[in-house]
């Protein structure tokens, strides 16, 4: 069954609130105005430890202890709404922009209500024009309503919000980079530690939290972190956006409470796989996590579980492919992806996926002999772990794990004319999966 928190207030068809006049007359910015009149900045982390909400962005941190880290008095400090959202296969944050723009709005101001912050941005992704206009539209009307700028909802608190648009670098998702970016500089991540909380932006604590992270903050504030915590599992609380696309019926967001099985999201929400076809493969996390099997459908669908079986949630998109998917074609595109994307400021990630994307198109075309399996698996061995940032060990995982589960298939290509994987008549898997909206 789905489970609307996130999504409550939206009509039966999904419509969007994106108005105030719309988001007040459901409820909203009452959670804020429950913080800022009834509760003190600490009061308000301590129900967000409570609520034991771990960031949707991909790494899963607990949020209230990441806000916990900024050290106390010293100012100003920074809050940054990390919506450069841009893995393959993700497109929850755009969702919940178009859909609640003034969720995230209230979320992040009582964000910066909790942790003493009198300035607040929301970084999004370059391609998103239309949500970073929608957004800005909304800030103005918040804005008007006094919910943003000096002497919000007349207390004194005072926080403005600013939204800034990336230039499209899939790198900027991550915090550093994200931080030099919004400071002007070229969007490179920056070594850590210091990290964020001590010397972030412009050099001063700053926390970055993504925008489904902060959609939930009203929600735990209303309602209490005790309630949150008794929705979905232990160290999984509260509900997940996935976005489902790939070989199935109905691909699309679907807010799940944490803990229900996969399967159930496949089979009940998105109608399962295309009929006449099977599932072959999965990925749990979007495009930079290790490939799953179908004996692994059945996994809770939580943080934990799904890391215990060799993969990860990540940002919350699910890829199922089905027999016709070639793993050595899905492979390179995906290689193809990140060497794009490299930032070039490290050797291993700059020099390894440049050779990972030539060895991988060799091998697509059938020209790579098996020898070269070897030397693909000793590139990837160089490059995980021993990269400046995740983006160049997230670069091999789908690679490697494709490679261990579907070695048939990548020894078959070797000196094959043409990818031997068979194909259906109509509609390549190249189709199917540009339908899906990945790679
Ligand atoms: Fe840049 Fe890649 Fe190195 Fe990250 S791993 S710093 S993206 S070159």
């Amino acid at each position: 069954m789905e489970y609307r928190l996130l999504t409550a207030q939206l009509g039966p068809a999904g419509e969007a609130l994106d108005t105030l006049l719309a988001y007040e007359k459901a409820g909203g910015y009452q959670a804020l105005r429950k913080a800022l009149t009834g509760m003190t900045p600490d009061e308000v982390v301590e129900e967000v430890k409570a609520s034991g909400l771990r960031g949707r962005g991909g790494a899963g941190f607990p949020t209230g202890t990441k806000w916990s880290f900024l050290p106390r008095g010293v100012l100003p400090r920074y809050l940054c709404c990390n919506a450069d959202e841009s893995e393959p296969g993700c497109f929850k944050d755009r969702y919940l922009i178009d859909k609640l723009p003034h969720q995230l709005l209230e979320g992040l101001l009582i964000a910066a209500y909790a942790l003493d912050v009198h300035t607040a941005f929301i970084y999004i992704r370059g391609e998103y024009r239309r949500q970073r206009l929608l957004l800005e539209r909304c800030v103005e009307e918040a804005r008007a309503a006094g919910y943003i700028g000096k002497s919000v909802m007349g207390t004194d608190f005072s926080c403005d919000v600013i939204v800034h648009g990336g230039a499209g670098a899939y790198i900027c998702g991550e915090e550093t980079a994200l931080l030099s970016s919004l400071e002007g500089s070229r969007g490179e991540p920056r070594l850590k530690p210091p990290f964020p909380a001590v010397k972030g932006l412009y050099g001063q604590p700053t926390v970055v939290n993504n925008v489904e992270t902060l959609s939930n903050v009203p929600h735990i504030v209303a309602r209490g972190g005790k309630w949150f915590a008794g929705i979905g599992v232990e160290r999984g609380t509260g509900t997940r956006l996935i976005c489902a696309s790939g070989h199935i019926q109905r691909p699309g967001v679907y807010e799940i409470e944490m803990g229900r099985p996969i399967r159930e999201l496949l089979e009940e929400h998105c109608g399962g796989m295309l009929p006449g076809h099977q599932l072959k493969a999965f990925q749990p996390g979007g495009g930079s996590m290790q490939v799953l099997l179908p004996k692994d459908i059945d996994l809770p669908l939580d943080f934990d579980s799904v890391q215990k079986a060799g993969s990860s949630l990540g940002a919350g998109a699910m890829v199922f492919m089905d027999e016709t998917a070639c793993m050595v074609n899905v492979s390179m595109r995906l290689v193809d992806f990140y060497q794009h994307e490299s930032c070039g400021k490290c050797t291993p990630c700059r020099e390894g996926t440049y050779f990972e994307s030539r060895l991988m198109h060799r091998l697509e075309a059938g020209q790579a002999d098996k020898a070269e399996l070897a030397t693909l698996a000793d590139i990837c061995d160089n490059m995980d772990g021993k990269c400046f940032c995740p983006l160049g060990d997230t670069a091999t995982w789908f690679v490697m794990s494709a490679y261990r589960a579907f070695r048939d298939e990548f020894e078959q290509h070797c000196g094959a004319g043409r990818c031997p994987v068979s194909m259906p008549a109509t509609g390549s898997h190249e189709d199917l999966l540009m339908a899906g909206s990945l790679l």
